[in-house]
């Protein structure tokens, strides 16, 4: 038989009680974290979000208490009044926070029962059951303390963001999810009218054109905690839907962007008891791509910057370095400390590691005792040496090289300086290194379909010195030189993680349409997509900029995990499926019908 609730009261949270509590009596609710059961004494282990007490059933003291504790098994849910007594000194658990003291029940109320579980909350991290089975029973798995503890810190570093936003005279102010597509370079979510047969809502990639708007229609000052959609392929650090705080002001040149952004993270992460140094460091994306070949960096990380061997391989007539040194291609390495002594089977698995970028081999050399390396045959041990001495390794460590196009050389690099440091224990625990990565490409080329695509979006602001060139480049179809042209976008970076990123736009009529051109829209294309935006811009549009952050990845740094789900409430698996709702759905054929849609099977 289950108890009622009736007037009872909590007067303390399972994980409040101190030794200054002693000889208080209290009523405490939660769950049957654990029972254990010795005949005349049986413990209950009682939780809820703040934390655990243990509570001790007596058969002598509370005989009713005590026969009823038996029937409580895991999970159930309970309410204990008792009295709270210092624990022995042998019997102290110092790893609960409560764990000095115990609370000896007088009378216990079983609210509710619970079935099995159909897995252990409290298994180490190691040997949890599988993420879907944790996923279908979402809320049970909620119930552990580690994401419970994200989710507060979640709620605690969203309400900051507000506290801070309002303090700088913000306005938040919600935009519709409901609109027409606002390009962020993902697919959208689309939603089919009923009312307008075959017309379709979007659902936004973010409130771009939104909150550009809201610049236009002078609220200077906008923010909001807006929801995101995009349909792409998920990895590790994104959801189909994701939250970020979004950002625009009028009137902005990029330092008060950098200083309001500066000031918010500094609060945030005051949260965790850091200290984040202000002002954070300025890279540009040349500067970043060339040391760290990355454009987010781990500045934690302490050297291992890529050398140029450009230089002292300008003669060689090794086929495939000479052919990287001709084509649009480089010769660069990094220096791994240490990494003299690493195996055959190490530099085997960093191969491995460097082709999933692109990369057609990964050379060695090892200073050892003696030197080693896998192109003493093709270069000689001369330039082997020299290489060596470019990129100032020391006896006991080792270089690894790559030959290819720049871009594949970068890329394979930099995710070997990350690879390297995380497998070698590189990167120092607890300490956080922001920067901003400022002057992105305006334009990046896609090899796959032949064309330039915006590096960030197309409502972003060439830097004013390139304007010039942002002119010619389109009007004399010189495409070429749109590599070159630099935007006003930034992104902050910590720990080797984009938290947040946005750009000075564009307010000029003519240049936006300047820009659209370079994207290769005709007039009409970028009038049928965007025409309410362009005549806005026409009516007084004020110089403005912003930024977005994005809450799960900001939180992935702050926990921290790799895991996004474990920042997210009903997060969805990489297939973009809710497992505990079932969701995506079937629905009814009737529903399907006031739509004006039909399914047609692909089979
Ligand atoms: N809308 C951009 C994004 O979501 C951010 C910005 O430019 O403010 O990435």
């Amino acid at each position: 038989m289950l108890d009622n609730l009736g007037n009872l009261e909590r007067t303390h949270s399972c994980g409040e009680l101190r030794a200054d509590d002693v000889g208080k009596t209290v009523t405490l609710m939660g769950w049957v974290a654990r029972r254990r059961d010795f005949g005349e004494l049986s413990f209950i282990d009682l939780r809820d979000r703040e934390g655990i007490t243990q509570v001790v059933f007596n058969s002598e003291d509370a005989p009713e208490a005590h026969a009823k504790a038996k029937e409580a098994r895991g999970e159930f849910v309970i309410a204990v009044v008792g009295d709270v007594v210092l624990r022995d000194q042998a019997s102290r658990n110092a790893k609960l926070p409560t764990g000095e003291v115990e609370v000896h029940a007088r009378e216990l109320y079983i609210l509710n029962d619970a079935r099995t579980l159909p897995f252990q909350l409290d298994a180490p991290a190691e040997s949890l059951a599988s993420e879907d089975l944790r996923l279908k029973y979402r809320y049970l798995d909620l119930r552990r303390p580690q994401l419970q503890a994200n989710l507060r810190l979640r709620h605690r570093v969203v309400a900051e963001i507000r506290r801070y936003m309002d303090e700088q005279t913000f306005t938040e102010i919600e935009t519709p999810i409901l609109i027409k597509s606002t390009p962020e370079g993902a697919r959208d979510y689309i939603v089919p009218s009923r009312i307008q047969p075959g017309r379709f809502f979007a659902l936004p990639q973010s409130p771009q054109l939104f909150k550009q708007i809201c610049m236009i229609a002078g609220m200077d000052k906008y923010f909001q905690i807006a929801r995101c959609f995009r349909d792409e392929d998920l990895r590790a650090d994104r959801q189909p839907e994701f939250t970020q705080l979004d950002v625009e002001l009028s009137f902005a040149t990029t330092e008060q962007v950098y200083k309001l952004v500066e000031g918010l993270f500094q609060g945030v992460f005051r949260l965790i008891g850091v200290d984040l140094p202000a002002p954070f460091p300025r890279l540009s994306y040349a500067e970043v791509m060339e040391r760290y070949g990355s454009d987010k960096p781990d500045l934690r990380i302490a050297g291992m910057e890529l050398t140029d061997f450009s230089e002292v391989l300008r003669e060689t007539t090794f086929a495939p370095y000479a052919a990287a040194l001709t084509e649009k291609g480089t010769v660069k390495g990094i220096v791994v400390r240490g990494g003299g002594a690493m195996s055959r089977k190490n530099l085997d698995d960093l191969q491995e590691f460097a082709k999933r970028y692109g990369a057609a081999a990964l050379a060695w050399i090892k200073l050892g005792d003696e030197l080693s390396s896998s192109l003493l045959k093709p270069l000689g041990p001369e330039v082997v040496q020299q290489l060596a001495e470019r990129a100032k390794a020391e006896k006991g460590d080792a270089v690894l090289i790559v030959a290819a196009k720049t871009k594949t050389v970068t890329a394979s690099l930099g995710a070997l300086r990350n690879e390297i440091a995380k497998r070698e224990k590189l990167i120092p625990e607890n300490v956080f290194a922001p920067l901003w990565v400022t002057e992105f490409p305006m334009f990046e080329y896609h090899e796959d379909d032949g064309r330039y695509y915006s590096m960030h979006h197309p409502f972003t602001s060439p830097v004013d010195d390139d304007l010039p060139l942002l002119e010619r480049a389109v009007q004399s179809n010189e495409t070429e030189l749109f590599g070159d042209i630099r935007a006003k976008a930034y992104d902050t970076v910590i720990n080797g993680v984009e938290v947040a990123g946005g750009s000075i736009r564009i307010h000029r009529r003519d240049i936006q349409d300047l820009a659209f051109k370079a994207l290769g829209m005709t007039p009409e294309v970028a009038r049928a997509r965007f025409g309410f935006f362009l005549d806005a811009l026409g009516y007084g549009t004020p110089p403005h900029g912003g930024i977005a952050s994005g809450i799960e990845r900001l939180m992935m740094v702050l926990v921290p995990t790799d895991n996004i789900r474990d920042v997210m409430a009903f997060p969805k698996t990489a297939s973009a499926t809710d497992l505990m709702i079932d969701a995506p759905g079937e629905v009814d054929p009737k529903q399907l019908g006031e739509l004006h849609l039909r399914v047609v099977n692909e089979d």
